[in-house]
């Protein structure tokens, strides 16, 4: 795994945005990252600090080798354990309504391929985020230590989410929601944000939940969106 090597090279004095790219990365996939770039802009994307993060993240070491000429299409793909690796859009625009800071304390709920956390991390995100699968959790930890990305993974249920790290600036679900997770708006900072698709059965809608103060939030609709299912508890091996 000779990328690993060159990438983790890459990663030891990670001072630049610029240093999540591997240092001899194919320049087929750079130019097709750029090209999706300007189909998210397209799309209304227009946030400077995540279309660099998008620019940056290699979402080939996220998928499937059997999808990866498929890396840079804009579509959501399987993953395994029936679970699947965002589209690009969605990450972007999930990260957009975050709003992020930098340096600023985020959770993220359902880690699946690692994509979403580390263009997070490529954005400013101090992350910590939470995998309900255990097989997921524990392929997607070794793969984000392997190529040098900071974060920290957790096994459990993000309907939980971490009271002994809270509170949290941000929290993002990347699952869809059936019922808004209590015990993470309790998480949350006054004047933070928490993004969430939420509905009943397959009609989700993205929302964005902004806490006022210690008992008011106030929602925000940012339109229609699908997701696989938020599940409570964890699944182990
Ligand atoms: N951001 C991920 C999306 C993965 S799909 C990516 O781009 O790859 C959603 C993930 O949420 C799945 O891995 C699923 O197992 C996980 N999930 C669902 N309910 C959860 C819960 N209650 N706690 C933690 N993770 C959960």
């Amino acid at each position: 795994m000779s990328w690993v090597n060159d990438m983790m090279r890459s990663l030891k004095d990670k001072t630049a945005i610029s240093d999540f790219i591997p240092v001899n990365e194919e320049l087929k996939y750079i130019t097709r990252r750029k090209r999706l770039v300007e189909e998210l802009k397209g799309k209304g994307i227009q946030s400077s600090s995540v279309l660099e993060a998008i620019k940056q993240v290699p979402r080939q070491y996220f998928i499937t080798d059997a999808l990866i000429e498929f890396a840079y299409q804009d579509k959501a793909y399987p993953i395994g354990a029936g679970q699947t690796i965002s589209q690009p859009y969605t990450v972007a625009r999930q990260t957009e309504l975050l709003d992020l800071k930098p340096g600023d304390k985020v959770l993220e709920i359902g880690t699946g391929s690692g994509y979403q956390s580390v263009v997070l991390v490529a954005a400013g995100a101090n992350l910590f985020s939470i995998e309900r699968q255990e097989d997921l959790h524990l392929i997607t930890k070794r793969k984000l230590k392997e190529l040098g990305y900071e974060l920290k993974c957790f096994f459990g249920d993000g309907f939980e989410g971490l009271p002994n790290e809270a509170p949290f600036d941000k929290i993002i679900v990347t699952a869809g929601a059936s019922e808004i997770p209590e015990k993470l708006l309790r998480q949350l900072k006054v004047g933070g944000y928490m993004v969430l698709p939420y509905g009943t059965g397959n009609k989700k809608r993205m929302y964005r939940i902004e806490r006022l103060n210690e008992t008011e939030f106030e929602r925000k609709d940012c339109g229609a969106c699908a997701f696989v299912p938020m599940l409570r508890g964890t699944e182990k091996l």
